[in-house]
């Protein structure tokens, strides 16, 4: 007997709807499945969307998504308890077509994705949250939900981190997540739990706060440097049109047995003073949380199989340095290469793992596997906790003593900057490893 369907995309994300664009712009009777009520409703993002990875599949994407704005500058910085410290770079380039990144709200874009994708020729099905794959003599044949399988030669897992398809396969058998007595569960020090909150205000008041214009919208990513110690999060402010994003990422791992919960870390990141004044009078209207995987260590096993391929969030294709996020754009670029080698397997009719290893070339040649594979020791220096600890006290406190007005007279930096590094509680050589390996790394 003959499939349901050429190719079964399970999962309504960039990912996902990137596949399935991709699948029906070429043809193949494509079903994409989602668990939430409509695209999007489930998903939470930053969300910062960098570069032009649609381009291939929606090459007017930039007029016609429903974007928030364009971003012309990004802050970096340190808070601490009382004190912030920052630089931003702006870029005049990033303010014109084609633009460089832009805010986005997952529930529309989503939306706007998925309807993108029923144009296209897709069937998309709704809240329909999949259980498991449908494996037919050692080959995934499909899908099974309450009980009813859904069948195609290939089927395409871009269900996200959390993803519960590929729990206990072959796709997740050991790393993450790892098996614990009989259980699953992700590796702690290689997740993020991120946090959003969206605050209404007036575009005019959003245009004022942040000096921006027209569709003009500035990112800002901090360090918190005011939490207990061992604490290892930081935080995010971006303008959208008559919002504001503000969250934070935390590593799951270091929240362990220090007894602060995650929305007490985005009270008081949104209440200190160097923040309030810009979110003030918000009107809180989104709230989320999410599990995100900490790039090349949050890996599966397997990113394709004999009928299968791993795209987007479920295969760890998250680049997080600290400075940037990008997760939406790998996403993308890696579902519809993982389309692509879906459409060649329905041309030759070989849906086995070696003819779907392809993916795995494409993926090298679209620089996915080599961004992850050459930042492989990103999170060792990202999750440093003397990033969190140290290093904020010490860099706000030479800024306070270098330009704090006082009776002694005006400092010269390089005393300021010595007398810093020894009164630190960081040694020397630490400092030292701290800086090889962050010139190395990030
Ligand atoms: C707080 C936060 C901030 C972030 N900031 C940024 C940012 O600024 N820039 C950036 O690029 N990235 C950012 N990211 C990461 C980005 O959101 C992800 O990398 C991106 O969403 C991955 O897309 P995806 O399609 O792979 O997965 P997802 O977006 O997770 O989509 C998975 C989809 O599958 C559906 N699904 C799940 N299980 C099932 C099931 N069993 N059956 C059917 N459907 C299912 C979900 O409902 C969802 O629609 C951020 C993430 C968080 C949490």
């Amino acid at each position: 007997m003959g499939d349901d369907f050429d190719a079964i995309v399970v999962g309504a994300g960039f990912a996902g709807c990137s596949a399935a664009i991709r699948l029906a712009q070429k043809g193949a009777n494509t079903l994409l499945l989602e668990r939430g009520a409509e695209p999007g409703v489930k998903n939470l993002s930053g969300g910062i969307l960098w570069g032009h990875d649609l381009d291939p599949i929606l090459p007017k994407w930039q007029e016609e998504m429903p974007l928030e704005r364009h971003i012309v500058s990004k802050r970096f910085g340190f808070l601490t308890n009382d004190k912030a410290l920052s630089f931003e770079y702006r870029d005049e380039s990033w303010s014109r077509p084609p633009y460089n990144a832009h805010s986005v709200l997952r529930a529309r874009t989503d939306a706007w994705l998925a309807k993108k994708a029923e144009e296209a020729g897709a069937t998309l099905v709704s809240a329909v949250p999949v259980d498991k794959l449908h494996v037919e003599n050692g080959k995934v044949r499909g899908v099974v939900q309450s009980g009813e399988v859904m069948t195609a030669p290939v089927t395409i897992v871009t269900d996200g981190y959390n993803s519960r398809t590929t729990l206990g396969t072959e796709i997740r058998r050991g790393n993450p997540p790892r098996a614990n007595q009989g259980q699953q569960r992700l590796p702690e020090d290689h997740t993020e739990v991120g946090v959003k909150e969206v605050y209404k205000l007036d575009p005019s008041v959003i245009e004022d706060r942040f000096g921006v214009q027209g569709t003009e919208g500035r990112a800002q990513e901090w360090v918190l440097g005011f939490l207990p110690p061992g604490i290892m999060a930081g935080g995010f402010l971006y303008t959208n049109r008559d919002t504001l994003s503000l969250g934070m990422i935390v590593q799951l791992g270091s929240l362990k047995g220090r007894g602060v919960a995650s929305h007490e870390i985005i009270e008081r990141f949104k209440l200190h003073p160097a923040i309030e004044p810009l979110v003030r009078g918000g009107e809180l209207v989104e709230y989320g949380a999410k599990l995100i995987p900490d790039g090349y260590a949050s890996r599966p096993d397997r990113l394709w199989g004999d009928g299968y391929l791993v795209a987007g969030d479920a295969a760890g294709f998250v680049f997080s340095n600290g400075i940037v996020i990008q997760g939406m754009s790998y996403a993308a670029r890696s579902g519809i290469l993982a389309a692509d080698t879906a459409l060649d397997a329905l041309s030759s009719k070989d849906f086995s793992s070696s003819k779907l290893s392809a993916y795995g070339d494409r993926l090298v040649r679209a620089h996915v596997l080599p961004d992850f594979e050459r930042f492989a020791g990103m999170d060792r220096v990202k999750w440093n906790s003397r990033i969190y600890s140290e290093y904020p006290e010490m860099l706000t406190q030479l800024f306070h003593d270098w330009m704090t007005a006082g009776p002694s007279g005006h400092p010269a930096v390089a005393g300021v900057a010595l007398r810093t590094a020894i009164s630190s509680k960081v040694g020397w050589m630490p400092l030292l490893r701290d800086l090889v390996d962050s010139a190395r790394e990030v």
